[in-house]
């Protein structure tokens, strides 16, 4: 005989493990007792010495779906002789390591169990299991009980009770647990937010939806805007009301056959579509999607996701409706809302009636992004489905907080070798978003007990982000936001450096106090030498020229042609008089709110301008996914890019010099070669430019390891292109999987860099 006390770490509460473990020991007719710790799962395990060590070899192999193990400590204990197995009320005191799982889509079960008309929650629109649920965004504080969630008002009834009670229930202590008897329940309102008396509000909305009326639907994160997604006239009412006017819309489709019809989906992105985490996904439209245009103009491809809540499997599982636009309720970059009254006073004059519950959202969560980046998953936003999960940082990190940018901002708060990145808190303009910043990061400093001693922040000082971190009490840590990105790519692959950091981003302050964006780096986790750079251009205008493209055109072929730009038909091109010109090159040569730039991203911007005519956006990198976008759809090119010219300056940084591309890429504007083809030239010779600066590195340095990082590596012709290219060339390339490599994944990098400082320092 012998007993042996194991304690878990990892996603092992509220994601039915005790109940796993409970049976697993019944099964192999084992005594002791289990119970949820603030360290994980705590157990103990007492019986006859060969089947206590099959129990151990089969602990993590058999784990309940959303369970996660990180760790796993065995120590002997003396046996005490006690039959049975019990699962023992939950321990709140100690350290906190313990995590608090993410929102999971509906389970298949449940999701049988919702459609079956014998079933006592046949239609209930808040069916969830042990394997599924809402999580994150119903839980107020840990250990993760019902009485710290949002289902703690709701008592549950005796049927409820008795699957919760009992551990060969799939419901045992499945912590949201409720049926149409005791759970929330849905009303509808009208635009005023006054309560309806519909006795099926369901069936109501689909009749409002399919008269192309606007319905705001309480989800699980937030309130989505939703409308019929094949009704032009109301997606384009939709924009109108919601300001929001180029960017593409969401897309929720009935299943994956049906998203079939409408897009080219590949294997890797069928597994992303059908996850847990059900995150909106970005595929390739097909010609005859059959929605409406307004959804995504301009571009090939739509962001669609799979319905996740009950309620979206409700309102999709009728004949009529197979695609609904769902778009986060709020105004361009603003928080979701999540409140009841909150969404009525925000989205009026907006949504036409509301879907509501009465379960509150305690934590906004929006959907994540992602698409499928050389055959790995990338988030282009990491929200619902896998906040609050950590992120390993490589050494052990002190208690800190790093603060992010600016645009798409996600904070990390970080200790031991944990990296907790916040939900996405939208871009740090407005006061809602601040205010969002503070209140995801109050919970989070509670939920993981982290008190951080050290707050990390961006060289800028104009972010909203530096101006909170320079307010706090604690040491303080600046990051170059470059460095940043590149960090955070080692960081995840765990590479202590030095490695060639390839940089390809929008804007990020330098340095040298110059507009950085187009950097290969030699770099360490604790810093960095700039090895090359695209060759300075003048960003007119400066915030302007983000949001006009045109300006940044001009920038570059003024430091490309001199006074060749002044050129009718280049100006005609930038649809900019040349009295108008005369006066902007001034501007610049005076050095007049004209900041000097190697910024890849508005080099995009530039090439935008000159071959698609864009010249202003509605949207961050609009210029930008529309060039990639016409490379995609357009005539074939012939593989051969526009060159940029290599040289070195006198301090030895390598120069990317696009002079030569911009000359050429003019040549074909006037032969009047088609937009396709100048795109895809385009797209080869930034590849072609930065394949050939990391090769340089590497001869110099003999480092092999690239890492990826930036804005810019959203774009997958050129990511494809490049990392084609260094592999020719026998470099291992790197690039962001669990963290995204854009601005969301910026306070990962922070944080990295400042864990390496300290563990320098001390
Ligand atoms: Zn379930
Ligand atoms: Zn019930
Ligand atoms: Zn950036």
């Amino acid at each position: 005989m012998m007993r042996r006390r194991v304690k878990i770490a990892g996603v092992v509460q509220g994601v039915g493990f005790r109940p796993y473990l409970y049976c697993l020991a019944t099964e192999l007719r084992l005594n002791g007792e289990v119970a949820n710790g603030t360290g994980g799962v705590v157990l103990e395990i007492e019986g006859e010495r060969q089947r206590v060590e099959e129990f151990l070899r089969r602990l993590p192999l058999e784990i309940p779906p959303l369970a996660q193990i990180e760790s796993v400590d065995v120590e002997s204990m003396e046996t005490s002789g006690v039959a049975g197995f019990r699962i023992t009320a939950s321990d709140a005191s100690g350290h906190v390591s313990t995590q608090i799982p993410a929102d999971a889509a509906t389970c298949g079960e449940c999701l049988r169990e919702m459609l079956d008309p014998g079933n006592r929650r046949y239609r209930y629109p808040f069916i969830n299991c042990t394997h599924c649920g809402p999580r994150f965004t119903i839980t107020r504080s840990i250990p993760y009980d019902r009485p710290q969630t949002s289902m703690a008002r709701f008592k549950m009834c005796a049927a409820c009770q008795t699957e919760y009670d009992d551990p060969h229930d799939r419901r045992f202590h499945a912590q949201p647990n409720a049926c149409w008897e005791c759970g929330p329940r849905l009303t509808l309102l009208d635009a005023e937010g006054a309560a309806s008396d519909v006795k099926e509000p369901v069936v109501a909305t689909l009749e409002l939806l399919a008269e192309g009326k606007i319905v705001a639907v309480k989800g699980i994160g937030g309130f989505h805007l939703v409308v019929d997604a094949t009704n032009s006239e109301a997606v384009a009412r939709l924009r109108g009301r919601k300001h929001r006017f180029g960017k593409p819309l969401a897309v929720m489709v009935r299943d994956l056959d049906a998203v079939r019809q409408m897009c080219a989906v590949s294997a890797a992105e069928a597994a992303l579509l059908t996850s847990t985490e059900r995150p909106i996904v970005l595929l390739r439209a097909l010609g005859s999607h059959g929605l409406a245009a307004e959804i995504a103009p301009g571009v090939p491809w739509l962001g669609v996701f799979l319905p996740y809540a009950p309620v979206h499997y409700l309102l999709l599982g009728n004949a009529e409706l197979s695609a609904l636009v769902m778009t986060s309720a709020n105004l361009s970059e603003e928080p979701i809302a999540i409140a009841n009254d909150e969404a009525v006073e925000r989205l009026h004059g907006i949504a036409d009636a509301f879907l509501m519950h009465d379960r509150e959202i305690l934590q906004r969560a929006d959907d994540s992004v992602m698409c499928v980046m050389e055959g790995a998953p990338q988030f282009l936003r990491r929200s619902r489905g896998h906040v609050p999960l950590p992120v390993r940082l490589p050494m052990e990190a002190p208690p800190l907080l790093a603060v992010g940018g600016h645009l798409k901002s996600v904070f990390t708060l970080a200790r031991g070798h944990h990296a907790y990145q916040s939900q996405h808190l939208g871009d740090l303009e407005s006061v809602s978003s601040l205010d969002f910043f503070a209140e995801a990061l109050e919970h989070f400093e509670r939920i993981f007990q982290v008190v951080p001693e050290c707050v990390v922040h961006d060289l800028h000082l104009g972010y909203a982000s530096t101006v909170w971190a320079m307010q706090q009490p604690q040491v303080k840590i600046a990051v170059q936001h470059h460095h940043a990105h590149i960090a955070g790519c080692m960081a995840e692959y765990a590479l202590s450096g030095p490695v060639i950091g390839l940089a390809l981003d929008g804007t990020g302050y330098g340095a040298d106090g110059c507009v950085w964006g187009g950097e290969v780096l030699i770099a360490t986790l604790s810093g960095y030498e700039r090895y090359a750079q695209l060759k300075y251009a003048a960003m007119p205008g400066s915030e302007a020229a983000v949001r006009q493209p045109w300006r940044m055109a001009f920038g570059h072929l003024l430091a490309a042609l001199g006074e060749g730009v002044f050129d009718a038909e280049i100006l005609a091109r930038l649809k900019v008089s040349e009295q108008d010109a005369r006066l902007l090159a001034r501007m610049i040569d005076r050095g007049m709110n004209s900041p000097l730039t190697s910024s890849c991203g508005r080099m995009f911007d530039a090439a935008a301008a000159l071959i698609l005519g864009r010249d202003r956006v509605d949207y961050e990198a609009q210029a930008a996914i529309e060039l990639e976008g016409v490379a995609e759809m357009g005539e074939a090119a012939d593989g051969a890019g526009y060159g940029l010219r290599l040289e070195r300056n006198e301090g030895g940084v390598l120069i990317l010099n696009p002079a030569p591309m911009w000359e050429a890429l003019i040549e074909d504007l006037r032969l009047g070669v088609a937009r396709g083809v100048m795109s895809t030239r385009f797209h080869v010779g930034v590849a072609d430019a930065y394949a050939q600066a990391a090769i340089a590195a590497r001869e110099q340095t003999g480092i092999e390891d690239v890492c990826l990082g930036g804005g810019v590596f959203h774009n997958r012709l050129l990511t494809g292109l490049l990392c084609r290219r260094l592999r020719e060339a026998g470099m291992v390339v790197h690039l962001p999987v669990r963290v995204s490599p854009g601005d969301g994944g910026l306070s990962y990098g922070q944080a990295a860099v400042a864990a390496a400082l300290l563990a320098e320092r001390f």
